[in-house]
């Protein structure tokens, strides 16, 4: 059965003559992984952002749990609903284990349970509490930034979450993990969430229903699998053609990228042997957690890609570019 958890009832957000956000109807459901997706300006984060009530809308009505989100107090909004952004503000002067303890000691958590969470959450992401929970944000990388940012929202286990193209910043293969991270929290947690972004690829990976915005309006709301059989119109098709030359970079035999390979001597590290006939889709996952992999042809060694090589084709590749 389900029950919805947010609704929009004609919700408008107009500033000025710019409708940023235009009559837009949408329910999403408890325990949902719900992604909005759109270009840059389509009205995404104003969406997101009158959820918690950072933005107030125009005029139409926010639910959360079937009540107004004008009926709660803001601050009893914002503790149930967990919010997560593009480049999430560690505070600089606490520790990891501080940032993700914050919201509970706000909440008066005892400090027994806020320490046994701490850990386990840290533990969940691959970053070992003995390893982690005192260093500071400077000495994380982006990707380590980030989950730290995503456990801070998680800790107190609100029943929603709202991400604002939380990876959009991030490296290929941090994004990767990220993604493939949110999933599992995803399924062991049952979180509803909220996922903005502007990566049709990332849509289609993440979201058990896709909206489509453009300038202002919700086009499209559907299933990956739908949106991409069925786009209810030329734009949204289109939108989806552009991902799909970008998950074909990925689909790219290694074979293409000789311009990258660097030769094999004495000094190479020992790496993980891949086919020449293998994808870039399957070297990535390689790379997580080693610098290189060997490329071979006929079982013999001919090359080496590192994860940089990999790093500066996706770069020189990017459509953004
Ligand atoms: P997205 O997140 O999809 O990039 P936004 O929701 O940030 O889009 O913005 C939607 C539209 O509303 C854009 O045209 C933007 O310029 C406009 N807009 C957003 N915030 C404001 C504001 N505070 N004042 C005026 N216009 C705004
Ligand atoms: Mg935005």
């Amino acid at each position: 059965m389900t029950t919805p958890m947010i609704k929009f009832d004609h919700v408008n957000k107009i500033y000025g003559d710019t409708k940023a956000v235009d009559d837009l109807s949408l329910t999403i459901n408890e325990h949902e992984l719900f992604v909005l997706v759109g270009t840059s300006g389509s009205g995404k984060t104003t969406t997101l952002k009158m959820i918690n009530q950072l933005i107030k809308p125009t005029n139409g009505t926010i639910y959360f749990n079937k009540r107004a989100v004008t009926d709660y107090k803001v601050r009893d909004l914002r503790w149930d609903i967990g919010y997560v952004l593009q480049q999430i503000a560690l505070f600089p002067n606490m520790t990891v284990g501080q940032n993700i303890a914050l919201i509970p000691e706000l909440k008066h958590w005892d400090r027994a349970k806020i320490k046994t969470t701490v850990d386990e959450l840290l533990t969940q992401v691959e970053l070992p509490p003995e390893k982690y929970r005192d260093r500071m944000p400077a000495e994380l990388s982006g990707g380590e930034q980030q989950r730290v940012g995503i456990l801070r929202a998680l800790a107190t286990q609100p029943s929603v979450i709202l991400m604002d193209e939380p990876f959009s910043a991030l490296d290929p293969l941090s994004r990767t993990q990220l993604q493939d991270l949110l999933l599992r929290m995803h399924q062991r947690l049952q979180m509803t969430i909220v996922f903005v972004t502007h990566d049709m690829n990332e849509a289609l990976k993440l979201g058990d229903r896709i909206g489509v915005m453009r300038q202002g309006q919700l086009l499209q709301v559907a299933s990956p699998q739908e949106i991409s059989e069925h786009p209810v119109n030329e734009f949204v098709r289109s939108f989806f053609a552009t991902s799909t030359s970008q998950s074909d970079l990925l689909n790219q035999p290694i074979s293409q990228l000789t311009k990258y390979w660097q030769p094999i001597d004495q000094s190479t590290p020992t790496s993980t042997v891949i086919d020449i006939n293998a994808s870039l889709t399957d070297v990535l996952p390689e790379l997580v957690n080693q610098e290189c992999v060997v490329i071979k042809r006929a079982d013999q060694p001919i090359a080496l890609l590192t994860r940089q090589n990999i790093l500066q084709y996706l770069s020189e590749q990017s459509p953004n570019n």
